[in-house]
């Protein structure tokens, strides 16, 4: 099988808040070259790099608002939130655990620091990634998957080099305990130093990977350094990655969605039609109600 080379190792630029509560970077599509259709079906990533929140008696985080075409997906690494939706749906995402919330049709959320770990304030790292929906998916009912860590299918790697967390889709035979619409492997690789892992995935994915902590070779030349982003050609199908030091590697990789994309803010639709109906529907209160 042919090698899967990187394409660009992307240094993400500013941070801004969400609502109070998440200082991100916004990795896709915010970094140039990472446009919807770019990473299909990964739309829109952004990352809490690591930061201390004081402790706060009222926990920060954004209010409620609504989603519609689309999932979205919250890794907790350090931290936690507390989620609650208008479908009834709602918990806390604890550390090393995630939430999958398939928004589709239509939901309103809202996602604060935990009350408890509020009140005594702490490190935050977070993802949060939006996953598109095909066209015949987008008004499916909406659900939830809290995916805690031990839940999740978990492979040795070699030598004692570190595990590889199945968040979905399945590496090495081990499956991951998230059900998707279209094939999504997004796999948390915790490593030690001198650590291995081998991917492969089928060339026309698209691929990337995001170091949250340590510090990475790909392929034994390109160096990629904690909270930088790697985005892969389609050149190929396999790559392999080596910690130089303990390292946490969030891999994600995807068949593309290749459908018109219409976005605004937190609507992601095929046509503009979808998404004034969208604006429509949220104004006449179908999207439920919550406090
Ligand atoms: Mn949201």
């Amino acid at each position: 099988m042919a090698i899967k080379n990187l394409e660009r190792v992307i240094t993400p630029s500013g941070k801004h808040y969400v609502g109070d509560g998440f200082l991100v970077h916004n990795i896709i599509p915010g970094s140039q070259g990472l446009s919807m259709q770019r990473i299909s079906p990964f739309i829109m990533m952004d990352y809490n790099a690591p930061h201390y929140f004081s402790p706060s008696n009222t926990p920060k985080g954004v209010g409620v608002h609504p989603h519609r075409g689309f999932e979205t997906v919250t890794i907790a690494y350090k931290g936690k939130v507390e989620h609650h939706d208008s479908s009834g749906g709602g918990g806390v995402i604890g550390e090393g655990d995630v939430q999958w919330m398939t928004a589709a049709s239509g939901v309103l959320h809202k996602e604060f620091h935990e009350k408890e770990w509020s009140k005594k304030g702490g490190d935050f790292q977070m993802v949060q990634l939006w996953v598109n929906l095909p066209a015949k998916d987008k008004m499916s009912p909406p659900k939830y998957q809290s995916i805690t860590q031990a839940q999740m299918g978990k492979y040795h790697l070699s030598n004692h080099g570190g595990v590889i967390e199945v968040i979905a889709g399945q590496y090495n035979g081990i499956t991951g305990a998230a059900s998707t619409f279209t094939p999504v492997h997004l796999l948390n690789v915790r490593m030690k130093t001198g650590g291995k892992a081998e991917f492969s995935f089928p060339n026309k994915y698209n691929t990337a990977l995001l170091v949250l902590e340590g510090s990475i070779t790909v392929n034994d030349k390109d160096t990629v350094p904690a909270n930088n982003f790697a985005l892969f050609k389609n050149d190929g199908e396999t790559f392999f990655i080596e910690a130089i030091k303990n390292a946490i590697v969030l891999v994600l990789s995807g068949e593309p969605i290749n459908e018109p994309i219409a976005h605004h803010g937190p609507f992601v639709m095929n046509t503009k039609e979808e998404i004034m109906q969208a604006f429509e529907d949220f104004n006449m209160g179908k999207f439920g109600y919550l406090e």
